[in-house]
C-alpha cells in the first residue's frame, strides 16, 4: 500500500512524513525507492506477529508495510504551470491512495499562504489543481477515444465514460467523490489513472484544540465525506519519536489520542483501499501479507509468489484467535480448528496459512 502526501505548503506533510518513516527501511525492491528520496517504507505495528513468533519459535518477524511519499506542496495555478510537474504527476499517479494534509493548527509563528487557516477553502485549492489536471487528462484522451470508436477499436461506453467523468470534473467535483451517485464506470477509467479517482484520506494537522473539540472535527468530516478524515498532530507525531513506547503512549493519551497517527492512517487507508492481512508461520519467519478483502485462497498465494497461485493445491488455515486459544499447530490441530480450503475459500483477515502447491 503507497500512500502519497499532498497539500499547500507549510501545513506540516514534511514534519508528519519524517515522523511516520522514523523506522525507515528503504529497499531497492519498493517503488520509487531508488529514485525519491522522499519515499519511506514503514512497518506496520501489528500486535498478533510476536505471538505467533512465539508459538513456531520463528527467527525474525516481517510485518506488512506501507510506503510513503512525500509528494511537493500544491500552491494554486500549480496544474497550470511549474510546480505541478511531470515528476510530481509520475508519483501521485504511483500511489494507491492520496492523503490530503490540510492544516487545522494555530500558529502565528508559521505562515499560511494564503493568509488565513481555513481548511474548507485550502482543501478547494488543492482539489480544483488536481481537478484541473485530470481535466487536463479527459479532454486529451476524448478525441483519440472517438477515434478508435468510429474504427471500432474500442465500444461507445468507453467513450461515454470519459464524457460522465469530464461532466463531474466540470462541476468542480472529485471523481472518487462523485463516482457512486453518478454511477461512474470505474473500470472504463482505469487507464487513465486520474488523480481524483484515487481513494482519498483527509489528514487534519491539528492542534490541542481541534483534538479536543469533538464538534469541530464532526464538521469537518461532514465536509470531506465520503472521504475518511484523520486528526492528528504533526509536531506531537514528532515528539513521540524520541520517546520509550510507554511513554509516547501516555503523551499520546494526555493529548486526547487513542492511536499514534501511523496506525489511524494504517487503519483508515487499508480499510478506504478494502485491504486486510493474513499470517504465515515457521521456525525462519513469521510474517503478514496484505490483500484485498475478498481475495481467494490462491490469490493470496499469488501475493507470495505466482507460482504459488500457478500451482496452488489447498491451504491449511486456522483462525489467529483459534490458534492462540489453542496453544499450539498441535492443540489446534486436535481441536479441529485447523482447515483444509480449497481454491474457492474467501480470505479472512488474522487467517493463518500453509499453502500446498505444485511446482
Ligand atoms: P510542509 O511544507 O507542508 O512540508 O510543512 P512542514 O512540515 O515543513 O511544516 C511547516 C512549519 O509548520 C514548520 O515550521 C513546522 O514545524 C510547523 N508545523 C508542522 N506541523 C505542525 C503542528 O502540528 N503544529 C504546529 N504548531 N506547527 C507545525
Amino acid at each position: 500500500m503507497t500512500i502519497g502526501f499532498v497539500g499547500l505548503p507549510n501545513v506540516g506533510k514534511s514534519t508528519l512524513f519524517n515522523a511516520l518513516t522514523r523506522q525507515t527501511v528503504l529497499a531497492a525492491n519498493y517503488p520509487f525507492a531508488t529514485i525519491e528520496p522522499n519515499v519511506g517504507v514503514v512497518n506496520l505495528p501489528d500486535e498478533r506477529l510476536p505471538q505467533l513468533a512465539e508459538i513456531f519459535g520463528s527467527e525474525r518477524i516481517l510485518p506488512a508495510t506501507v510506503s510513503f511519499v512525500d509528494i511537493a506542496g500544491i500552491v494554486k495555478g500549480a496544474s497550470e504551470g511549474e510546480g505541478l510537474g511531470n515528476q510530481f504527476l509520475a508519483n501521485i499517479r504511483e500511489a494507491h491512495a492520496i492523503a490530503q494534509v490540510v492544516r487545522a493548527f494555530d500558529d502565528g509563528d508559521v505562515v499560511h499562504v494564503d493568509g488565513t487557516v481555513d481548511p474548507a477553502s485550502d482543501m478547494e485549492t488543492i482539489n480544483t489543481e488536481l481537478i484541473i489536471a485530470d481535466m487536463q487528462t479527459v479532454e486529451k484522451a476524448i478525441p483519440r477515444v472517438e477515434k478508435e470508436v468510429k474504427g471500432k477499436k474500442k465500444e461507445l461506453a468507453d467513450l461515454e465514460a470519459l464524457k460522465a467523468a469530464l461532466a463531474v470534473l466540470e462541476r468542480g467535483e472529485t471523481i472518487f467523490a462523485a463516482k457512486d451517485k453518478d454511477k461512474l464506470d470505474m473500470d472504463r477509467l482505469r487507464e487513465l489513472s486520474l488523480l481524483t479517482a484515487k481513494p482519498f484520506i483527509y489528514v487534519f494537522n491539528s492542534d490541542e484544540g481541534v483534538l479536543g473539540d469533538e464538534a469541530r472535527q464532526q464538521e469537518l468530516r461532514d465536509l470531506v465525506a465520503p472521504a475518511d478524515a484523520v486528526f492528528l498532530d504533526a509536531k506531537l507525531e514528532s515528539d513521540l519519536v524520541e520517546l520509550s513506547e510507554e511513554e509516547a503512549a501516555e503523551m499520546l493519551e494526555m493529548a486526547g489520542q487513542d492511536e499514534s497517527g501511523l496506525d489511524q492512517l494504517a487503519r483508515v487507508g487499508f480499510s478506504t483501499l478494502g485491504l486486510q492481512t493474513y499470517l504465515t508461520a515457521g521456525p525462519k519467519e513469521t510474517r503478514a501479507w496484505t490483500i484485498p478483502v475478498g481475495a481467494t485462497a490462491p490469490e493470496a498465494a499469488g501475493v507470495i509468489h505466482t507460482d504459488f497461485q500457478r500451482g496452488f493445491i489447498k491451504a491449511e488455515i486456522v483462525s489467529f484467535d483459534d490458534l492462540i486459544a489453542a496453544g499450539s499447530m498441535a492443540d489446534a490441530k486436535a481441536a479441529g480448528k485447523v482447515r483444509m480450503e480449497g481454491k474457492d475459500y474467501v480470505m479472512k483477515d488474522g487467517d493463518v496459512v500453509e499453502f500446498r502447491f505444485n511446482v
